[in-house]
């Protein structure tokens, strides 16, 4: 029966970002490992909508703008009020942008930080008192190496120091909640082949950066992500909080 640990049967889960890319791979994933699933996002893609109309019963949606500060309460209350309970929290929503550091306004900072790490935090702060009335719960975070290294050959300092921060909250809430049921994990996806990414893969010099810094030959698919999403918010991993789980293609090994 250990394979069983790696299901989700029974368990509700709420994926932020997941109309398209890493976040629309784990909801499909989490979904087929037997989840009932609310996906956020500001728009409703076609992606999703197929996602929803496959899984009528089992897949749920809600609008919301993370950044917004009455949206974190809401889509947990919305999770809660159409499957009845919340298990699993997935961080996944974020956005990047390049460019000096000299260069960076406080605009551009407040949007990266607003959206990576103060939504995280403030959904995870609306998430854990149902968790802990519950008995228990897990979340993930999606991280990323660039939360441990420097990129190259673009400069984005601050979304690296938005992902070293969600790094830490991670470990941080992981020692906090360790012993009241609550496993908080973070997955730090190296280069994957999404909308984030698109320009930079069309970037001929910067493809050929991202994909000869990664010792596999490749940037990863989205789905890639996903099953290290499931196997932290499952039972699989059930002596694993505060980890960092990174999932480059051996990127951060040189
Ligand atoms: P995409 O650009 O494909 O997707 C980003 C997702 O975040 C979309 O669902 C988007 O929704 C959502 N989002 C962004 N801003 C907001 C907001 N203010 N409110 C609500 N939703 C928002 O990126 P990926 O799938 O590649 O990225 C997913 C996560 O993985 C991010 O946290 C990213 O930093 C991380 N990551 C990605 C890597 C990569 O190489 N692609 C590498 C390492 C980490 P909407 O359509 O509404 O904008």
């Amino acid at each position: 029966m250990t394979m069983e640990k790696f299901r989700l049967d029974g368990r509700v889960a709420l994926v932020t970002g997941g109309n398209r890319g890493i976040g629309l791979a784990i909801a499909e994933l989490f979904l087929e490992a037997g989840a009932r699933c609310l996906v956020t996002a500001r728009v409703e893609t076609p992606a999703l909508a197929r996602l929803l109309a496959t899984h009528p019963e089992t897949a749920a949606w809600h609008g919301a703008d993370v950044t917004d500060p009455a949206a974190p309460a809401a889509m947990v209350g919305a999770a809660v009020a159409r499957f009845g309970r919340l298990d699993v929290l997935v961080n996944n929503a974020g956005v990047a942008d390049n460019g000096d550091f000299h260069d960076f306004d406080d605009a551009r900072l407040a949007r990266i930080m607003d959206t990576n790490l103060v939504a995280p935090f403030r959904i995870a702060r609306a998430a854990v008192p149902v968790m802990l009335a519950q008995g228990g719960g897990a979340i993930v975070n999606i991280g990323s190496i660039s939360g441990e290294v420097a990129n190259r050959p673009q400069f984005q300092v601050a979304y690296n120091a938005s992902k070293a921060a969600v790094h830490q909250m991670t470990r941080v809430m992981a020692f906090e909640y360790a012993g009241r049921g609550i496993r908080v994990n973070a997955v730090a996806p190296g280069y994957v082949v999404s909308d984030m990414t698109a320009g930079g893969i069309a970037n001929p010099e910067w493809n050929r950066v991202w994909t000869g810094n990664t010792p596999m030959g490749r940037l990863a698919r989205p789905e890639e992500m996903a099953t290290c999403a499931l196997f932290l918010a499952s039972d699989a991993a059930s002596y694993v909080t505060g980890a960092v789980l990174v999932a480059d293609g051996g990127y951060t090994t040189h």
